[in-house]
């Protein structure tokens, strides 16, 4: 479904993703691990043409991912991405929220939108909170609804950059289980996580990246029981 090949990326000097190779099939879970500045946040954000390649391609479905207009606002509603910082618009209902591009981008009407909303505020286990403001919901229940918008518009695919590094840690169960059911449901995902937890549940692949560079590709099982490389066996002996 999500095809990288050959990817590089540069910040001025920093070729900060070197020869990337990734493939994501339908319905697979891909978890990203990897020490901070390795890149993985860049490469999410690649996925989705929030950062320029400066050689390479990237496909989804088979076809290349375009560079501009409104073909790349398509994309990005095929591709939803739920991000650190919940990043929802603080003056609108949680039920704005997750209405609001389905109208402006799928071109819904505004009821469908809303029973639409309605359903995944349920299903991210919120189905009472749809009246409140962001800032009346906990950070937990915000990451939800970040959710439900990114699934509101029916996406192709999820990428997740550390959906639960700024939660309270008794926060960030109620999102890995919702998380969970996604993948449980089929949900094509990426995922950028410290959750190893999550990663031996719920991924079928571990990708390790160091340097800006993929350094292993594994199943969990592979990679936790056995690393390959001395980098992922530091950074193993230091989050486990
Ligand atoms: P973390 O675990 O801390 O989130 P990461 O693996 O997500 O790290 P990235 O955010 O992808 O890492 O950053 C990779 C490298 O690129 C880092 O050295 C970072 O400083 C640099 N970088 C990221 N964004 C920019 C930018 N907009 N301009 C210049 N350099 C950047
Ligand atoms: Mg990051």
């Amino acid at each position: 479904l999500i095809e990288l090949h050959d990817v590089n990326k540069y910040f001025g000097e920093l070729h900060v993703l070197q020869d990337i190779n990734l493939t994501v099939g339908k319905g697979e879970v891909v978890v990203v691990i990897g020490p901070s500045g390795s890149g993985k946040s860049t490469l999410c954000r690649t996925v989705n043409r929030l950062e320029t390649i400066e050689s390479g391609t990237i496909r989804l479905d088979g076809q290349p991912v375009p560079d501009e207009g409104k073909a790349l606002a398509k994309l990005r509603a095929e591709v939803g991405m739920v991000f650190q910082s919940f990043n929802l618009f603080a003056h609108k209902t949680v039920l704005q929220n997750v209405s609001l591009a389905q109208v402006k981008v799928r071109g819904r009407k505004k009821d469908e939108a809303d029973r639409h909303s309605r359903e995944l505020l349920d299903r991210v286990g919120l189905a009472d909170q749809a009246l409140k403001y962001p800032a009346q919901l906990s950070g937990g229940q915000q990451q939800r609804v970040a959710i439900a918008r990114a699934l509101a518009m029916n996406p192709k695919a999820l990428l997740f950059d550390e959906p639960t590094s700024a939660l309270d840690p008794e926060m960030i169960n109620e999102v890995l289980e919702v998380m969970q059911q996604l993948a449980r449901d089929g949900m094509t995902m990426v995922v950028v996580t410290h959750e190893m937890g999550f990663a031996r549940s719920a991924a079928n692949r571990v990708v390790f990246m160091a340097d800006g560079r993929i350094i292993e590709d594994r199943t969990p099982e592979e990679f936790f029981t056995n690393p390959r490389t001395e980098r992922a066996k530091d950074f193993l002996s230091k989050i486990l």
